[in-house]
């Protein structure tokens, strides 16, 4: 009886060490990606800038996930985009979330990881420039109309590298309009 009562409690014992160090290590690995932040406090403050700059009332968030020829995006906020257009490429976009009031640059982790910290700058004035300009979306003024607001924050330099470097193959046309808009921009 002793025999048995030493052994279940060791038994006990072990599962008691099991259970803490697995909430010990998922609060490391919690810690660990916290510490990580993407986007970075960096990313963060850098918009909170522009948005105190400009005046901007409505609340933007960045979220960096893998959205790149995604069909299904889910947000930070839990909620879940269906992309219908299967060809949907683009290292950012911005998006509107009507039921909560909110806009999301959303950047695609695999792309985030390679940008520079001026190409990070770039990518989130050009989307809050978009979402200065609602009105023009999907268009190749609005494409333009944001780069002259990333402007205010990136080098030209900068923004032309952006374009020449992440452009899609099939979008040579608009590639060219934006680099050539940069350029008027800077001449005029
Ligand atoms: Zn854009």
């Amino acid at each position: 009886m002793f025999q048995l009562r030493k052994h279940f409690s060791l038994s006990s014992t072990l599962i008691y060490i099991f259970i803490l160090s697995l909430i010990f290590s998922t609060s490391l690995s919690a810690n660990q990606n916290k510490n990580k932040g993407i986007p970075t406090q960096e990313d963060q403050e850098f918009l909170n800038k522009i948005v105190e700059n400009i005046g901007f009332e409505d609340e933007i968030v960045i979220s960096v996930g893998p959205y790149y020829k995604a069909q299904k995006i889910s947000l930070t906020n839990g909620v879940v985009l269906v992309i219908n257009n299967k060809n949907f490429k683009a290292p950012s976009f911005l998006f509107f979330d009507r039921n909560v009031g909110i806009y999301y640059i959303l950047i695609d982790y695999l792309f985030y990881k390679k940008f520079t910290i001026e190409e990070k700058k770039f990518v989130i004035a050009h989307e809050v420039g978009h979402a200065q300009n609602p009105n023009l979306r999907g268009s190749i003024v609005a494409e333009q109309k944001a780069d002259e607001f990333a402007l205010k924050y990136v080098s030209i330099e900068t923004a032309i590298d952006f374009l020449e470097k992440y452009s899609e193959a099939d979008e040579e046309d608009l590639k060219r309009q934006r680099i050539e808009n940069l350029h008027k921009v800077k001449q005029g």
